[in-house]
């Protein structure tokens, strides 16, 4: 297992929207282990594939329900679509790809994924709360979409010049 690194905004690759994955193989296990490894080491709950360079459909949580799953601590999900989106919350939430920021956006409430495992059968999984907060936020990673972009314009500008900051005085050091 390797920890990778996780990529950071503005990086063009976190923009992109990723692909299916078709190979349910020893390379796919691999990099599903990678990422857990990676986003336990973050420490995080939750990482996408375009997070580490990898433009796939392939997301990890923490927390599994089931151990046939993949592991006692972390479910994969390929593939994910999401079938089913109803309420409404206001959860505050923080992106490993996203420096300093911590902003409350609006999301479902209870949701219903549909995805497959490693070995390419078909699951679904329904969550409510923070889970189904994690779920939205990870699957939006598969389409480029990034926290940021549920903000309003003027907390995103707000953003954009304190990350400068942040950077010019990282740069000074
Ligand atoms: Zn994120």
């Amino acid at each position: 297992m390797t920890i990778r690194p996780i990529l950071q905004y503005p990086d063009e690759r976190l923009r992109g929207k990723a692909a299916p994955v078709t190979a349910f193989d020893e390379d796919l296990r691999a990099l599903a282990r990678d990422m857990s490894e990676t986003m336990q080491a973050a420490p995080g709950a939750g990482l996408a594939a375009p997070q580490v360079g990898v433009a796939k459909r392939l997301i990890v949580m923490a927390g599994a329900e089931n151990h046939e799953d993949f592991d006692d601590r972390t479910l994969v999900l390929v593939n994910p679509r999401l079938i089913k989106a109803e309420g409404e919350q206001f959860f505050e939430e923080g992106c490993l790809s996203v420096l300093d920021l911590q902003e409350k956006v609006t999301r479902a409430s209870e949701v219903t994924v549909a995805f497959q495992d490693l070995e390419g059968r078909e699951r679904e999984l329904s969550a409510d709360g923070r889970r189904a907060v994690i779920l939205q936020h990870e699957m939006d990673h598969l389409d480029g979409v990034l926290l940021l972009d549920h903000l309003s314009r003027l907390k995103r500008e707000i953003y954009k010049r304190r990350l400068r900051k942040l950077r010019k005085e990282a740069g000074d050091d």
